[in-house]
């Protein structure tokens, strides 16, 4: 199909647009666009630019995947995730799509049989490294082949001041020069409106149309917690209750504690690898294989572990550290859910984490501005972590995206904390550490404050200072938890050698004149059971289905096993539920499920319904 659609008046539906419909439904078994993706695909399949800002999981794959099939020629995608190309050509030929990559990891006959794929027009979508792209020979093949779309994917990599900067996509603008009459399409889900700008500086994209989804993720439920006792305990009473068979990722700060906590969950009957930097290339690859491959296994990682992991039915994403910023926050908490089912973000942090990261700002050695920058980045990610009012609200916020109302899928919304004016309790522990000369740490303030009779405190002289033994209205363990929350909330500092001495900063001095309240947000001690209770089941499934879904799910286990692929390539989860639930009795009965395309039908579609007629308990629907 050409693209003889341009003169099409409004409100009518060009022929490409019903192209892609039908598409989006025998080709890859979904009802509908979501929001943009319409619009996107009619501006590529007309022959317009595109610029595609969504969130992880947002869908942008169909943006260029659905106008490659609808053209006449190739769609090229240029995509500098190598390691992924191979998942995402398995996939495409699991629907029937014809698709190829070129990469460094293809020998010369592998190489050459795709690039005849290309010249003979038998390719529908081909994925391609940037490197390999700007090869002069690639190049001239490209010219020398019927090319229906160019799709950059992982666009904000053109970005110098991104942490992803690839050298070669800079060179991409001779895309532009090269090939005027191909559309472009530029994907990131990257939001900040430098990246944003310099996208479309670099990439020649000034005349293309601008599509900027929201970058709510509303299946994610936010969870953050300051804990008082230990972070792990209460991240098992979590997977436990709430995932005990689903796929999770865990971030922790150190290699050790990535260690200690994947053999943690090992100790409790759960499959947890560890997945860092310091770990040996080999075993890196089988962990993040096994990650995609098997079902219900939990990684346990520091940062190093997420680009490239494109795995739809992660359930759930923990922190048991604090995150650098809310951007890193939100990548990888976006990496839960891709599948649009309900899962969960969940956060654990403690005192010394900021403590920690406020010191590696100080020791940085950026230069003033970037140690200002990363302040105000820390600052407002405690902000977030402190906040009484709802979670997501103040994520959005923070990307430049109001959200009229709370959103009710977040542990403020769910179980309102409870807030406490603190603030004569705060004067009180900051003129213990003022007047006992800023050189001691939490434990010994705590003991003048009321007044313990302590050897120590005597030879100081502190048992006659006018705080000694004023701070009878709490307990020594209500004293602590104030002390953290002025850390956190930056009256007091840690000093940088490692003493624990507490001094005090600019912003005590407003609270102790008066001036300010300190308003403290209590943490509700069960938030997991009482959030637990109003959560919906993922994805939903009756009592009555149950025994079928876990049918259908070994079925895809084996089927999986047999082709070679992730068992979410043979199909989601959400397939499966409405396949316990809807029960068809025959092949023609399988049109109407999500998921389900005619290839997919065709391959799977008697296995699938031999499951279901032989599930007992049919009789009786
Ligand atoms: P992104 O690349 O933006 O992170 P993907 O393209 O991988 O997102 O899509 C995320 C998930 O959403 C995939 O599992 C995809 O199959 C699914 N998806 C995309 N578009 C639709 C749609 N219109 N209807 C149903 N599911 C969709
Ligand atoms: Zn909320």
């Amino acid at each position: 199909m050409t693209a003889a659609v341009n003169r099409r008046t409004s409100g009518e539906h060009s022929a490409g647009m019903a192209a892609a419909a039908g598409i989006l439904e025998t080709v890859f078994g979904y009802k509908q666009f979501r929001s943009h993706q319409a619009a996107i695909v009619e501006t590529v399949i007309e022959g317009g630019d595109a610029f595609v800002l969504m969130p992880t999981g947002g869908g942008k794959s169909l943006c260029y995947q659905i106008p490659a099939l609808v053209r006449a020629g190739t769609g090229i995608v240029v995509s500098p995730l190598v390691a992924l190309m191979q998942d995402q050509v398995d996939a495409l030929k699991q629907l029937g799509v014809r698709a190829a990559f070129l990469n460094s990891t293809l020998d010369r006959a592998q190489q050459d049989a795709v690039e005849a794929q290309l010249a003979g027009g038998r390719l529908d979508l081909l994925y391609v490294a940037p490197e390999r792209l700007l090869q002069e020979r690639t190049l001239g093949l490209l010219g020398r082949s019927r090319i229906a779309l160019l799709a950059i994917d992982e666009a904000h990599c053109v970005s110098q001041w991104g942490h992803d900067f690839r050298q070669e996509y800079r060179q991409l603008r001779l895309l532009a020069e090269r090939f005027p009459s191909v559309p472009r399409i530029a994907l990131t889900a990257t939001a900040d409106e430098r990246t944003r700008a310099e996208i479309i500086g670099e990439l020649s994209l000034e005349g293309a149309r601008q599509f900027i989804a929201s970058f709510d993720r509303p299946n994610i439920q936010y969870r953050i917690a300051q804990p008082d006792s230990s972070a792990r305990d209460r991240l098992w009473r979590f997977i436990a209750a709430e995932h005990p068979t689903d796929a999770g990722i865990i971030y922790c700060l150190s290699r050790r504690s990535v260690e200690e906590t994947a053999a943690w969950l090992a100790a409790r009957g759960r499959t947890a690898l560890a997945y860092h930097a310091g770990l040996p290339a080999d075993i890196r690859r089988t962990t993040q294989e096994r990650f995609l491959a098997e079902e219900g296994l939990i990684v346990v990682a520091t940062i190093a572990f997420g680009m490239g992991i494109d795995k739809p039915d992660v359930r759930f994403v923990a922190h048991l550290n604090l995150p650098k910023t809310i951007e890193a926050y939100y990548q990888e908490t976006g990496r839960a859910g891709r599948d649009g089912e309900p899962a969960d973000a969940w956060m654990a942090y403690g005192v010394q984490d900021i403590v920690q990261l406020r010191q590696w700002i100080d020791r940085s050695d950026g230069g003033d501005a970037f140690q200002k920058v990363q302040r105000q980045k820390l600052d407002a990610l405690i902000g977030l972590c402190e906040t009484a009012s709802c979670r997501r609200q103040a994520l959005l916020g923070y990307f430049g995206e109001r959200l009229a109302e709370p959103c009710g899928n977040c542990d403020n919304c769910l179980a309102p904390p409870d807030i406490a004016d603190q603030t004569v309790a705060a004067q009180k522990a900051l003129s213990a550490a003022f007047r006992t000369g800023e050189r001691f740490g939490v434990g010994y303030l705590v003991d003048v404050l009321l007044g313990k009779q302590d050897p120590r405190i005597e030879r100081s002289g502190h048992d006659r200072l006018s705080v000694f033994g004023i701070g009878g209205e709490l307990a020594a363990a209500a004293w602590r938890q104030l002390f953290r929350q002025l850390i956190i909330g930056g009256q007091l500092a840690v000093d940088p050698e490692g003493h624990g001495s507490l001094t005090l900063t600019d912003e005590a001095r407003p609270l102790l004149r008066g001036e300010k309240r300190f308003l403290v947000r209590q943490s509700p001690t069960d938030v997991e059971g009482r959030v637990k209770r109003k959560r919906r089941r993922d994805p939903t499934i009756a009592d009555g289905d149950e025994p079928l879904y876990r049918e259908l799910k070994a079925l895809r286990s084996r089927l999986a096993a047999e082709a070679r692929v992730p068992p979410y390539v043979i199909c989601h989860d959400r397939t499966l539920a409405e396949l316990a639930q809807k029960r068809p009795a025959s092949i023609a009965e399988l049109n109407g499920i999500t998921g389900l395309g005619q290839v997919k039908i065709e391959r799977y579609g008697a296995a699938l319904v031999e499951v279901v007629t032989r599930a007992p308990g049919l009789s009786q629907r």
